[in-house]
């Protein structure tokens, strides 16, 4: 325990815009209960950034995520015309991979009770390139989809990989081939290429319609499916459909260098100043970044505290159709935490 204890992270926390820094607040009460400890460092980026200092993502704050251990992004609300603060970030620190788990939870009422699968989105490319330009003098527009085939084998290869680290046999690639022929033409030789060298996983290829369309009536047929930038983006939301909605889904955004950990869910300006926000997606960002640190038993300890929670029914935010505060849920988590520490002490398993 107390060599635990003895290792200092250095974070940087980005809370961002809405409910961003009210699921933050929520996790760090949370974290507050490891036994870790966190050197944090608060850096802006979003729309009050940009009504502060001019800019959604100030240098400072891409230099202290880059400098940090890690990093825990709140949500941040893009107004059109603005540079979007976290795909600059995905960007420029070259966080290729997002990582999506989505898994049915106990006592959350959802479409599926035993879904657990992954979604790997492609971060880097795609039609998130952000290059878009008017053509017939604004009547029309273009949009730039850009696929290369190393950024591509590599989302793959981080997708096998993900399997063999999770135990599953087998990976799906989601493209669009039969329209998109030289973009997501590129997007399938590399993950058949990559396929190759994984003989012990299964690799199957689908449409992205018909993902959309098996991700509601036979979710159960994907382990890890991996695709590109908007197709991911979409068919994660949807996922998180099936297993009790947007404030359930954690996501990593990982790079060869870089950690940075954010809900699936946006700022949510709808509930944003209420206090009513689920903290659950962002507590499992967390709980991602504890693994990525390479601190397993903790990120499972985080786990089984909010397992707990959600299995009890008792204090609950209102899109689990409980009456809780955000930080009402956050501290009913704390003390889960607490006493799952207790347990793990009297077993004698701390240390181990
Ligand atoms: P963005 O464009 O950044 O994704 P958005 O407002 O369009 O932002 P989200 O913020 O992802 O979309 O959320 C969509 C809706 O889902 C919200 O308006 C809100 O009602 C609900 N929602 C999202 N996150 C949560 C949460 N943590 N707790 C409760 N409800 C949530």
């Amino acid at each position: 325990m107390d060599d635990i204890k003895s290792i200092m992270y250095r974070i940087t926390l980005i809370p961002g815009d809405g409910i961003g820094p009210e699921v933050m607040d929520a996790a760090l009460h949370v974290l507050e209960a490891s036994n870790l400890k966190f050197d944090y460092q608060k850096a802006w980026a979003g729309n009050a950034c940009f009504h502060a200092m001019g800019t959604t993502i100030p240098d400072e704050t891409i230099e202290m995520a880059r400098k940090a251990d890690a990093t825990l992004f709140g949500a941040v609300t893009t107004v059109s015309g603005q540079k979007s603060a976290i795909i600059t970030l995905r960007k420029v620190m070259n966080l290729y991979a997002n990582l999506r788990p989505l898994k049915s939870y106990p006592g959350v009422k959802s479409i599926y009770s035993d879904l657990d699968f992954f979604i790997v989105r492609e971060n880097s490319e795609g039609l998130y390139s952000g290059k878009e330009e008017y053509i017939m003098g604004g009547e029309g527009a273009i949009a730039l989809r850009k696929i290369t085939r190393n950024a591509s084998e590599r989302i793959c290869r981080f997708a096998f990989e993900q399997a063999i680290k999770t135990g599953r046999n087998k990976v799906t690639a989601v493209h669009k081939a039969n329209v998109l022929r030289k973009t997501d033409g590129i997007f399938r030789k590399a993950f058949w290429n990559v396929a190759d060298s994984y003989p012990g996983i299964d690799a199957e290829e689908m449409y992205v319609d018909a993902a959309a369309m098996f991700m509601i009536t036979q979710p159960h047929r994907f382990q890890v499916l991996v695709t590109t930038n908007l197709f991911g983006d979409i068919l994660s939301d949807e996922a998180a459909g099936l297993v009790g909605g947007l404030g359930m889904v954690p996501s990593a955004n990982i790079g060869d260098e870089n950690g940075l950990f954010e809900p699936v869910h946006g700022s949510a300006p709808d509930i944003a100043g209420q206090g009513i926000a689920n903290p659950t997606a962002m507590i499992l960002s967390a709980s991602l970044m504890l693994q990525y640190l390479g601190e397993y038993r903790e990120s499972l300890k985080l786990e089984e505290a909010l397992f707990k929670v959600l299995r009890e029914g008792k204090v609950l935010t209102q899109d689990l159709g409980g009456t809780s505060s955000t930080q009402k849920m956050a501290s009913e988590v704390r003390k889960k935490l607490e006493k799952v520490n207790r347990d793990y002490s009297k077993m004698g398993r701390e240390g181990t």
